[in-house]
């Protein structure tokens, strides 16, 4: 696929960035990127630690806060080439969500305690906001945080919370005024994972991995410093932050390199005639297909994208790329069960199957936890609600 950024100044830094990745991204770090979807935190961790000691930790920070200071497409380009190199993702939870509330509405001592921890890759956070009976209608939830002396106290349950094993803190909501509206009644908390009260149940998904987990809070005791904020101003970070998520669920990198991987696929696997199944023209044409409808998404992240760098915070459109991005990256991984056939049905070893062609490797699990895209960081029935009233003003 060709690249939408053609000029000489960011060829270079393309190749600065390409060059960086080849000399320090260690191999074992990119086959397991390539094999699987759930990474250990250590894999994580040391890979953010590398990139943050060449400056490059979270290049979509501000400068102050340990940006990179790149214009919109230099970030692009330095998250396709790590996507194109297999390097791990980096923590999402820490990077783009925990981090960049945290520097909008946190306190400094709170920026100076935990920014330091996500850019280090050393310390991992989780999202404590859906529970059992809310999820879609987050803002019915009913962990409740109440006031006692200098400290708060958290009640409640709350459920899939990704990498709620593997991570230090959660940034937590929960009802600290039910006295008012259900939005209006709603705070952030940082809870640290190994407080007293806190207990964790894990999840498994239906690639049978575990990434998502259920935490109860028993009276946990949090000091008055780690409330984000204001009281009562919880739900609009919410919705600040799950507007952030929703871009960046469009996986438009990630995606690029699943559909180079399809086509490798398509190049390398046999049809029923025995001729590579890239010699099909249907094969062809979907992949196609997949192809320009990609560089549709691709331009539209690039134009959100444009928006935050001039100080636009991306409105109701982060839906359409949340929606356009999330069926993308289903479409994709269903084309390549296609193309495997039978290859694809064999699950790895250790989760009752045997060994796999290496061709389809890590395919199976991509298209079986794919599900979760089109649901979370708000299902995309719910994008479509959020479309229709705010931009067809239905
Ligand atoms: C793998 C995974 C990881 C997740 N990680 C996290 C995390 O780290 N932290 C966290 O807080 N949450 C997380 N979530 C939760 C996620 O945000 C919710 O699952 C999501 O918001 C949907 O909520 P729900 O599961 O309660 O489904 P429900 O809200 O009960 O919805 C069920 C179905 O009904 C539809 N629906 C609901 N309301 C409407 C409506 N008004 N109009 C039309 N259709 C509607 C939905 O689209 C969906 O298809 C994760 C979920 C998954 C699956």
């Amino acid at each position: 696929m060709a690249s939408l950024f053609d000029t000489s100044e960011l060829r270079s830094f393309r190749a600065e960035v390409r060059a960086f990745i080849h000399e320090h991204l260690p191999a074992e770090f990119a086959a397991k990127t390539r094999a699987g979807l759930h990474l250990h935190r250590d894999v994580v961790g040391r890979w953010q630690g590398i990139l943050n000691r060449r400056g490059w930790g979270a290049p979509h920070w501000p400068l102050s806060a340990g940006g990179t200071g790149w214009d919109t497409y230099r970030r692009y380009i330095f998250e396709e080439e790590c996507a194109l190199a297999d390097a791990p993702p980096g923590d999402v939870l820490g990077l783009f969500l925990a981090g960049p509330m945290l520097i909008a509405a946190g306190s400094e001592a709170q920026r100076t305690r935990y920014l330091p921890g996500i850019l280090a890759g050393c310390e991992f956070w989780c999202q404590g906001f859906s529970e059992p009976n809310a999820g879609s209608d987050l803002a019915s939830l009913k962990t409740t945080a109440r006031r006692d002396g200098d400290h708060w106290v958290i009640n409640g349950q709350k459920t899939w919370l990704t990498e709620g094993h593997q991570a230090d803190l959660m940034f937590c909501l929960a009802r600290t005024d039910d006295s008012v509206k259900p939005q209006a009644g709603l705070s952030q908390f940082i809870v640290d994972m190994k407080a007293p009260g806190i207990s964790l149940q894990p999840i498994l998904t239906m690639d049978e991995g575990h990434s998502v987990n259920a935490v109860f809070l028993d009276n946990v005791r949090v000091p008055g410093e780690n409330l984000i904020g204001e009281p009562n101003r919880g739900w609009t970070y919410a919705k600040e932050l799950l507007t952030r998520e929703r871009t960046n669920n469009a996986q438009a990198p990630r995606t690029k390199r699943d559909i180079i991987a399809l086509q490798r696929l398509a190049e390398a696997h046999p049809g029923p005639d025995g001729r590579p199944l890239m010699d099909d023209p249907i094969v062809r044409d979907r992949l196609a297909g997949l192809t320009a409808d990609f560089v549709a998404l691709e331009s539209a992240v690039l134009s959100v994208l444009a928006d935050e760098m001039a100080g636009r915070e991306p409105g109701p459109e982060a839906s359409i790329l949340k929606i356009r991005g999330s069926e993308l990256q289903q479409r994709v991984t269903e084309t390549a069960m296609e193309l495997l056939g039978e290859a694809g049905v064999v699950l790895e070893p250790g989760y009752g199957g045997g060994p796999r062609d290496p061709v389809a490797r890590g395919w199976v699990e991509r298209h079986l936890f794919r599900r979760v895209v089109t649901i979370y960081a708000g299902s995309n029935e719910i994008q479509r609600t959020i479309i229709a009233r705010t931009i067809l003003g239905m």
